[in-house]
């Protein structure tokens, strides 16, 4: 890509000779490339005029999936947080979570505003007064701006619903509705207990009610091709969805699949793969998809495999420079489908 730069030091060396280009080469200021996907620190600051941060919470749910309404175990890749952020501490309430989580992401990000994110476990799944308590201790905060609800599709039916509704009349409610995968045999493989028909239904009735919803996808689930995994996002790519989660599967201790790993009876993406396949994945996006996350992060207390895993950095830029290599984006290759 030409930057600025590029175009003075061109110039210079026409008009003057090799000193004034050293000069330009010291002095101009390098062109900040556009970004090639619709970033959600983008979003969230256009929205609230703010540097917003979520805060993650785990407010004591447990999981249909784990406790034998739907099944037991959990998702095979879930670990004992439910897919909780290492940084909550469960033995505080939900307001202690809050504020200590606050003030860290505060002096660490110079962050102004927050979103309470109910993001270990199902958030949805209780009954409706110990729903309404717990969101309503989460906004009880000066500087909480809304709430983001992580659940799953059995959990979300019309009364939920009504309720997310509700609250959204009154602050900001962001829903993240996990997938995976648009195919069942996969779920099943992997032990959701969900179907794919239950997600695409939970988001229609959502969207009726004009929620924010957000999925969750992850590339290299067991027995996935490279068309699976673009089928689904060719799936999901026009069903209205405000933002998108995307990331490579990792292997967390102490999960079902950390035995099939152990047991070699779990091949993983290599980096360069999975680069592919998340660029291929963003051009077939709408281009105004908010992108949540392209690379899970961990530490090696928590995660086996794979050892790229450790190295969100180095994937993002090898993202941003493949797309760049393509000359594409976010939305390169979205097709709407023409509806009746
Ligand atoms: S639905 Fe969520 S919390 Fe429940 S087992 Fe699966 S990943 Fe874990």
């Amino acid at each position: 890509m030409r930057t600025l730069n590029d175009k003075t030091d061109n110039q210079m060396s026409k008009n003057t000779g090799k000193n004034v280009r050293a000069f330009a080469q010291k002095t101009a200021t390098p062109e900040v490339a556009p970004p090639r996907y619709t970033s959600f620190n983008g979003y969230l600051k256009e929205k609230f005029k703010a540097r917003v941060y979520r805060v993650p919470i785990d407010a004591g749910f447990t999981c249909p999936n784990r406790d034998g309404t739907r099944a037991l175990g959990g998702c095979t890749f879930c670990d004992d947080r439910g897919s909780g952020a290492p940084t909550i501490n469960q033995v505080l309430s939900v307001k202690e979570q809050l504020t200590t989580g606050i003030e860290r992401i505060r002096r660490r990000f110079k962050a102004e505003k927050f979103l309470a994110y109910f993001q270990a476990f199902t958030n949805t799944y209780a009954p409706e007064a110990v729903l309404r308590s717990l969101y309503d201790v989460s906004l009880d905060h000066e500087d909480v701006v809304g709430i983001c609800i992580g659940t799953r599709p059995d959990c979300l039916d019309d009364n939920v619903l009504d309720l997310l509704a509700e609250y959204a009349q009154k602050t900001y409610v962001f829903l993240e509705v996990g997938l995976q995968s648009a195919h069942n045999k996969t779920l099943d493989l992997i032990n959701r207990a969900h179907s794919a028909e239950e997600f695409f239904d939970s988001v229609e009735r959502a969207r009726k009610r004009n929620l924010t919803v957000a999925t969750h996808l992850i590339f290299g689930l067991p027995g996935e091709t490279r068309e699976d995994m673009m089928e689904t996002v060719r799936q999901i790519a026009d069903i209205g969805l405000t933002a998108i989660k995307i990331h490579q599967l990792c292997v967390y201790k102490h999960t079902p699949m950390a035995v099939d790993y152990s047991l070699g009876k779990l091949p993983l993406l290599e980096e360069d793969d999975y680069v592919e396949l998340v660029c291929d994945a963003l051009e077939m996006l709408p281009p105004d998809m908010v992108v949540m996350r392209l690379v899970a992060e961990g530490t090696r207390e928590e995660i086996i495999a794979p050892d790229w895993c450790f190295e969100k950095s180095r994937i993002m830029s090898k993202i941003d420079q493949e797309l760049e290599r393509r000359g594409t984006q976010q939305g390169s290759k979205f097709v709407a489908k023409v509806r009746s």
